[in-house]
């Protein structure tokens, strides 16, 4: 029987929350603190798609996103991808423009794609209005999820949209 496995990259600007996400989604925690993800190369959760099995293997960017050469590698046959900002860290907003680049020269333009404004627990100190946030995933032709990692919002969404995109190609 024919297995599908499809490499999910998480990409964006450090503290966004992307190690977090993987652990949330793969292993169902969250912790505040826990080792920085160098060397570590993914994580996998096997989820159901359409009555068959699909083996999500989720890469963590290493912690060290600012070198492109370490970076290069786990991009590398990628077949989705997860754009990450917090909504806590205008920066991090700011710089999607250039992951989804990123991505694209490594990947191609088409891989199956989505915007996730993730620390929406934290509501109340966000600089990223959620107006703004619809606005660039429009312009960047791809869909918005707004999770909390923390608390465990919309995150298995993520996936499961990004596996389904997959599995129409
Ligand atoms: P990365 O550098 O993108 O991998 O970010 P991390 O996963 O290391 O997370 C950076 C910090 O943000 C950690 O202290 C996490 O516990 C915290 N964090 C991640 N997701 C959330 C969330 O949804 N809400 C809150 N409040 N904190 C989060
Ligand atoms: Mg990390």
């Amino acid at each position: 029987e024919l297995e599908i496995a499809i490499k999910v990259i998480i990409v964006g600007n450090g503290g966004v929350g992307k190690s977090s996400m993987i652990q949330r989604y793969c292993k169902g925690v969250f912790t505040k603190e826990y080792k920085k993800t160098i060397g570590v190369d993914f994580l996998e959760r096997i989820i159901d798609v359409d009555c068959e099995d699909v083996r999500m293997m989720c890469f963590d960017t290493a912690g060290q996103e600012e070198f492109d050469a370490i970076t290069k590698i786990y991009y590398r046959g990628a077949q989705a991808c997860v754009l990450a900002f917090s909504t806590t860290d205008r920066q991090s907003f700011e710089a999607i423009r250039d992951w989804k680049k990123k991505v694209e020269n490594e990947c191609g333009p088409d891989i199956p794609t989505v915007l996730v404004q993730n620390k929406i627990d934290m509501m109340d100190q966000s600089l990223v209005d959620y107006e703004e946030a619809e606005l660039l995933a429009q312009n960047l032709g791809v869909r918005l999820f707004r999770t909390s990692v923390k608390e465990d919002l919309n995150v298995s969404a993520v996936f499961k949209y990004l596996a389904t995109r997959c599995h129409e190609i």
